[in-house]
């Protein structure tokens, strides 16, 4: 039985008559609850979206420019809003969720303009989900690979960030975020998952995306320098790396080595300043750059260069 809700994720054709009432999108929003859940929710969500709106006509926010930063600045607000202000602190994060759900109808209704970076993204959804469906999985297994991609997919659009950008640092962030995605199903909740799962489901959904070429496969890396294409093959084969990370590698020691000179004249002091030059243009990046960098020495040592 299926219990996904990927007929949304849908940008319908941007709305451009009047800017509709908060009754007229309120309503629409009701409407569009599942009927099961509409008589048991309509009072919670009527409570924390009539709030949102009237939060929004105070500070002059439009529907059209809303985001996930808007609806945090909501949740953080300190509220004096008339009619409302007797609402726990408790409630904040129930009322956040709801009204999470309610930018995403938007989204999906076009009265929010947003661009995932790929068409009918629900098309692939469901055409992802039969692949899993073939492969005969445990029923949990597969339950939890379409949770994954339905995931990613709201995290995303919630981060604004376009799929065709997608790489090992967009990854990474994914499977750490702290969890407010806007996602439901039918029965029940989306599975709860730790980072590894969502590195392991995301993944998968982007390696299909990638084989069907609804985003850019990743070209493989090389390079002209032979000691540099040696370290690149060997992180790969040996360390398991992706293609993106062996990119970052790659670009970080190549933007070091004008720096450094031939690496038989490398010493502590040498890559120190260095570090220290590179730390001062890019700050934030030093440890990672150490990391890669120790690496690559290492590889040249074991190799004998
Ligand atoms: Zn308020
Ligand atoms: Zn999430």
């Amino acid at each position: 039985m299926r219990t996904r809700s990927s007929e949304l994720f849908c940008p319908a054709q941007l709305r451009i008559e009047d800017p509709p009432s908060s009754d007229a999108l309120f309503n629409a929003f009701l409407s569009s609850l599942w009927v099961k859940e509409e008589a048991a929710c309509s009072i919670l969500y009527s409570a924390a979206i009539r709030h949102f709106l009237h939060w929004l006509d105070v500070h002059a926010i439009p529907v059209g420019t809303l985001d996930d930063q808007v609806v945090r600045r909501f949740e953080k607000h300190r509220c004096r809003c008339h009619g409302y202000s007797a609402q726990q602190a408790a409630y904040k994060t129930d009322q956040a969720a709801r009204v999470r759900r309610f930018v995403r109808f938007l989204e999906d209704q076009g009265y929010i303009e947003v661009d995932d970076g790929i068409d009918d993204l629900p098309r692939h959804l469901n055409d992802y989900s039969d692949v899993i469906d073939s492969l005969q999985l445990a029923p949990g297994v597969a339950q939890g690979y379409r949770s994954e991609a339905e995931h990613i997919v709201a995290w995303l659009r919630i981060k604004r960030q376009s799929w065709a950008d997608f790489d090992d640092a967009i990854l990474d962030q994914y499977a750490v975020h702290g969890c407010r995605c806007p996602v439901w199903r039918k029965r029940g909740k989306l599975i709860a998952s730790g980072a590894k799962r969502r590195r392991r489901g995301a993944r998968r959904f982007v390696e299909f995306l990638r084989g069907r070429g609804v985003i850019p496969s990743v070209e493989p890396v090389s390079d002209d320098d032979p000691h540099m294409a040696a370290f690149l093959a060997w992180l790969k084969q040996h360390r398991g790396a992706t293609d993106e990370t062996i990119r970052r590698y790659r670009a970080d020691i190549r933007r070091l080595i004008p720096m450094l000179g031939e690496p038989s004249q490398w010493d502590a002091a040498v890559l120190r300043r260095a570090f220290q030059q590179r730390s001062k243009e890019t700050p934030g990046s030093a440890s990672l750059l150490v990391t890669i960098i120790r690496s690559y020495i290492r590889f040249l040592v074991v190799q004998g260069i």
